[in-house]
């Protein structure tokens, strides 16, 4: 396939070396920091591309590409005004402004973070990831601690699955009925929400991976000083944190985690993904 690479961070890096060691032709742009700069224009790098992948998240502002790795901005626009209908543009986060301008280009757009099997292989690194976290800010072992994990999606299930192999005592919380069933299944200590102030006192460690709202002050207030809350939740999170300081209890909201603690994996995920759309839209 002929590849264009358009900004991203280090996940993006190791990734044109995984295409590029996959034999495909890849051309790179954005990344004049580094040595893997093609040395053309925005326009001749992308002008013979069936695939064009920008960076995870594409944009931080929904105007410039996210280009840590570039001395000057792009511009989503820029790069828009030169994607022919032919080509695909796959990036990361695509949020709704982005994508209103793709479909007024014309441009046939993935967003690769909406993939569930790269959403699933993704929160295996983000539960290692808090658990590396966990062993580091806390004085006690995972063995014999009491956690408690609020969600059971992806990364809910992952991190009870890891906990209970290193001997907590795990308590997961779930709002449907199904989940706690499939908790208790599997010898898990299942919670309802509405029955979370009933654990939270004997809690040493909480993991929140639940995008709202859930522990605010009057929550917070029933935790002991020494437990520590790591939050794993997009924004808005699940906790107070400026509640969670002014009581006095450590908080540490951990994003991002498998771009930091497993760069390599994340870039062969998206590297397996991107394989994925592209037989699936028969390029
Ligand atoms: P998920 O599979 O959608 O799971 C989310 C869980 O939160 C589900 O159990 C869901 O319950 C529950 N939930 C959502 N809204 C709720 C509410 N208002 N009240 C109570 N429960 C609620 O998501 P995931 O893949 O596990 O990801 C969890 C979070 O981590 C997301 O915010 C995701 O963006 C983030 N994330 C962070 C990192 C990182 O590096 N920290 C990496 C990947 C993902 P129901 O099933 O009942 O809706």
């Amino acid at each position: 396939m002929k590849i264009t690479v358009i900004g991203g961070d280090e996940r993006t890096v190791r990734l044109i070396d995984l295409l590029i060691k996959d034999k495909h032709k890849v051309k790179t742009f954005g990344f004049n920091k580094l040595d893997i700069n093609t040395n053309e224009s925005l326009r001749e790098s992308i002008k013979e591309s069936e695939v064009i992948i920008g960076p995870l998240p594409c944009s931080k502002d929904n105007i410039c590409l996210n280009t840590p790795f570039n001395s000057e901005e792009i511009t989503i626009e820029e790069l828009f005004e030169n994607i022919k209908k032919d080509q695909i543009f796959i990036a990361g986060y695509i949020t709704e402004e982005i994508l209103s301008r793709t479909n007024f280009y014309n441009i046939s757009t993935v967003d690769l973070l909406a993939r569930e099997e790269l959403a699933i292989l993704n929160a295996i690194s983000t539960a290692e990831g808090g658990v590396q976290l966990a062993m580091e800010e806390t004085d006690r072992t995972i063995h014999g601690s009491n956690i408690m994990i609020l969600g059971f999606g992806r990364v809910g299930k992952l991190l009870a699955k890891m906990l209970k192999g290193l001997d907590a005592n795990v308590f997961v919380e779930a709002r449907n009925h199904a989940d706690l069933a499939w908790i208790k299944s599997y010898g898990y200590q299942s919670v309802h929400l509405d029955q979370i102030e009933d654990y939270l006192p004997k809690m040493d460690l909480i993991f929140n991976t639940i995008p709202s709202l859930i522990l605010g002050e009057e929550m917070l207030e029933m935790l002991r000083k020494e437990s520590l809350i790591i939050d794993l939740a997009s924004k808005p999170g699940g906790v107070d944190f400026e509640k969670a300081k002014q009581i006095g209890i450590k908080t540490i909201w951990a994003l991002g985690l498998p771009g930091k603690v497993a760069p390599q994996t994340s870039a062969e995920i998206m590297k397996e993904s991107i394989y994925n759309i592209v037989s699936e839209l028969g390029v």
